[in-house]
């Protein structure tokens, strides 16, 4: 067996864990419901449960490792969770010290939306590009930017914090207490509310019969679209329109070779890319609007991948990032040494 690492993705309802391979593939995955308001040593406790199920099942792995992500804010240098609104009880939690010290590995760690776009341009829909800015867009708005072969941390790694970019005076309030943030307009938590809004339980609209008279959600919005409902088709287009202007900030901001809009929502990026294309057209500066935008590949693994590539590929933090070649990642996994 090649040479692996244990990877993690601890979110807010789902703590994932995977051995991966240095090209890409998942050997083995095992995940459990995030003990979220339990504490940090609970979860930290469930970290390495699950690390001990991958490792009994895969007795002969050779793991050097293990690539973490968590949801930020978190200092990926320090190797510590500063204090994630959706874990409770973790703060400045120096997560590498303990998991290095409790497993005798090199361990890793890095935000969640980061590791994502790290995995996406190393084994997914960003393969063989510079630079690209991942965004993910599902309940909240979530980014990270891969600029000239690094991963753009910025001060304490808090940068490309791309759903709290203001991009309207007015609107809902954001959960970060702002007014017209990319996350509050555009989430599919926001897609649901507008069309929550539009009708109302028992009017007999496809979007309330999708969601048997309750809330609606942006998946309802979706498939009601898809169905050719005309009203759901106008609120796919102004998220469309929506997440036009968000994308022409970031192209202006970071200019990549490549958008990658991961996330719930990229299940309808069919239905809303002509509208993103055609707002990118009509906003963007004539020298960016050719950049493709595109649905990401690796789906919720695309975390896992990010994180453990930042053993099975990097050197120290902060080192430029090792691009991958495409045949490596189509053949498999090729031996360290040449890295
Ligand atoms: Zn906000």
């Amino acid at each position: 067996m090649s040479t692996l690492a244990l990877a993690f993705d601890l979110g807010g309802t789902e703590l994932r864990g995977a051995l991966v391979e240095r090209g890409g593939d998942v050997v083995a995955r095992v995940s459990a419901p995030t003990l979220a308001v339990a504490g940090s040593e609970a979860v930290i406790g469930q970290i390495i449960t699950l690390a001990d199920m991958l490792l009994k099942e895969h007795p002969q792995a050779k793991v050097t490792g293990i690539g973490m992500c968590a949801p930020g804010p978190l200092d990926p240098k320090a190797g510590i969770v500063i204090g994630p609104p959706t874990l409770a009880g973790w703060h400045n939690v120096p997560l590498i010290d303990i998991l290095s010290r409790q497993f005798g590995l090199p361990v890793r760690l890095e935000n969640d939306a980061n590791a994502a776009a790290l995995g996406e341009w190393r084994f997914g829909a960003g393969r063989g590009t510079g630079s690209l800015v991942f965004v993910t867009v599902s309940t909240g708005i979530g980014g990270g930017v891969i600029a000239d072969g690094h991963i753009y941390h910025g001060r304490r790694g808090l940068a490309a914090e791309i759903g709290h970019m203001t991009i309207t005076g007015e609107g809902d309030r954001c959960f970060c207490g702002a007014v017209g943030c990319f996350e509050a307009v555009a989430s599919g938590t926001a897609l649901g509310r507008w069309a929550t809004r539009l009708t109302t339980p028992g009017d007999g609209s496809l979007l309330r019969r999708l969601s048997n008279n309750g809330d609606v959600s942006a998946r309802h919005v979706v498939e009601a679209a898809r169905a050719g409902d005309v009203a759901a088709r106008r609120l796919v287009e102004a998220e469309a329109r929506w997440l036009g202007i968000g994308f022409t900030n970031l192209l202006h901001l970071y200019s990549p070779d490549l958008i990658v809009m991961g996330g719930g929502l990229s299940n309808g990026f069919d239905l809303l890319a002509p509208t993103i294309r055609a707002t990118v057209e009509h906003r963007a500066m004539q020298a960016y609007r050719d950049v493709p935008i595109v649905p990401a590949e690796l789906g919720d693994r695309a975390g896992l991948v990010g994180a453990a590539s930042l053993i099975l590929w990097e050197g120290e933090p902060g080192t430029a990032l090792a691009m991958v070649q495409n045949e490596e990642t189509t053949t498999g996994a090729r031996e360290a040494s040449q890295g």
